[in-house]
C-alpha cells in the first residue's frame, strides 16, 4: 500500500462514523426468536419439578416444600426444554440475554409464599 493510500485510509477512518456500536451504551435490538434468558411467573408455578428434570444441564432446582424455584444462569444453554415441559406455561424465553456476572455459582432465586389456609372451626391457632 502506498503512503498516499495509507494516509487516505487513516484520515477516512478518523472522520467517518464507527463501524461498531458503542456497547453497552448502545444495545442492538434483538432479532425475533432470539433464545435469551428464561423467565418465570412464579405465582403460576405448582412446583412439579418437570422443568428441572428436563433440563439437560441441571440449571434449575425446584423445592416443592419451600415453594422455591431457582436457576443458575451460567449453566443454562437456552435449549428451551424447560419452557416446553412446563404444564402451567409459567416459563418463557426472553429475547434478551442475562446480564454479565463476575461470580460463578450465583443463582436467580424465586419464591412464592404458600397460600393462607383458613383454620378449621375449633382448631388451635398455629404456633410460630
Ligand atoms: S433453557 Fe434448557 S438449559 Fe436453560 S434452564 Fe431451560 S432446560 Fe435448562
Ligand atoms: S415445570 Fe413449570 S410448574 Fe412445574 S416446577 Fe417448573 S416452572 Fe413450575
Amino acid at each position: 500500500m502506498s503512503l498516499f493510500a495509507f494516509t487516505k485510509t487513516v484520515l477516512g477512518s478518523m472522520v467517518s462514523k464507527p463501524a461498531t456500536r458503542m456497547y453497552p451504551f448502545e444495545v442492538r435490538e434483538a432479532f425475533p426468536g432470539t433464545r435469551g434468558s428464561i423467565a418465570i411467573e412464579i405465582e403460576k408455578c405448582i412446583y412439579c419439578t418437570l422443568c428441572a428434570r428436563k433440563c439437560p444441564t441441571s440449571a434449575i432446582v425446584v423445592n416443592k416444600a419451600a415453594r422455591s424455584w431457582e436457576i443458575d444462569r451460567l449453566r443454562c444453554i437456552s435449549c428451551r426444554a424447560c419452557v416446553e415441559a412446563c404444564p402451567k406455561d409459567c416459563l418463557s424465553q426472553l429475547t434478551s440475554y442475562s446480564p454479565a456476572v463476575a461470580i460463578k455459582g450465583g443463582k436467580d432465586f424465586f419464591h412464592h409464599p404458600a397460600p393462607k389456609v383458613a383454620a378449621a372451626p375449633g382448631a388451635a391457632p398455629a404456633q410460630g
